[in-house]
């Protein structure tokens, strides 16, 4: 019987250059984890190295538990990438202010929603606390350009963006947790990051007088 062994090279993740051992040649492996020598070799390298789950080791076909290596070009273009993308962030964020709205009554002590030009357009509003920017509330646009009288918001972390889902007793749709109800309960959302399940805040509690 022919004997058959597979052979595992390992690589970056993201642009497939290989591995080399001291001597410059493509190193071969039996499984998909490097040997600890190896693995400390690469990541004084600059390789970045993610350990895979050798309990999901079944060979070296079996990908999922694999280690995932990345090469220094690869690890120092997604660093310039993100700190790139981090001062754009920042830059557009430190545009002047052509509004500011206290909330501080609803939202609490220092906080305010802000506009810089062009935002009044898009029904945008920058959530601040005391002149740092937590994150963003905005009129959902439909694809037709109009706007709903549902909001969306977003927080703001590591020059990242992230969507915030409307908590249940704010939504403006029953059960669909894309668009807050009010311009302020987004922005609610946004300084005080409630809890799914949480209640309404008292400033925004209907009452039978309150409904016209
Ligand atoms: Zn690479």
């Amino acid at each position: 019987m022919p004997s058959f062994r597979l052979v595992v090279i390992p690589q970056c993740g993201s642009c497939a250059a290989a591995v080399r051992d001291e001597h410059g040649r493509e190193l071969l492996l039996a499984e998909r984890f490097l040997p600890a020598e190896v693995r400390q070799r690469l990541e004084s390298d600059g390789w970045s190295v993610a350990a895979g789950d050798r309990r999901l080791n079944n060979g070296p076909h079996e990908m999922i538990g694999e280690d995932r290596l990345r090469c220094p070009g690869c690890v120092a273009r997604s660093q310039a990438a993100a700190a790139a993308a981090q001062a754009r962030h920042d830059a557009a964020l430190a545009q002047p202010r052509v509004k500011t709205v206290d909330v501080s009554a609803r939202l609490g002590a220092g906080w305010t929603l802000t506009q810089r030009a062009g935002d009044a357009d898009q029904h945008y509003w920058l959530v601040e606390h005391e002149g740092t920017v937590h994150g963003s509330v905005n009129r959902y646009q439909r694809k037709d350009g109009t706007f709903s009288s549902g909001w969306e918001a977003h927080f703001f972390s590591g020059g990242h963006e992230w969507r915030l889902d409307a908590i249940s007793s704010c939504q403006k749709l029953h059960k669909s947790s894309f668009l807050w109800s009010s311009r302020d309960l987004a922005a609610w959302g946004v300084a005080h990051r409630p809890k799914y399940g949480a209640a309404r805040p008292a400033w925004a509690t209907r009452t039978a007088a309150s409904i016209r």
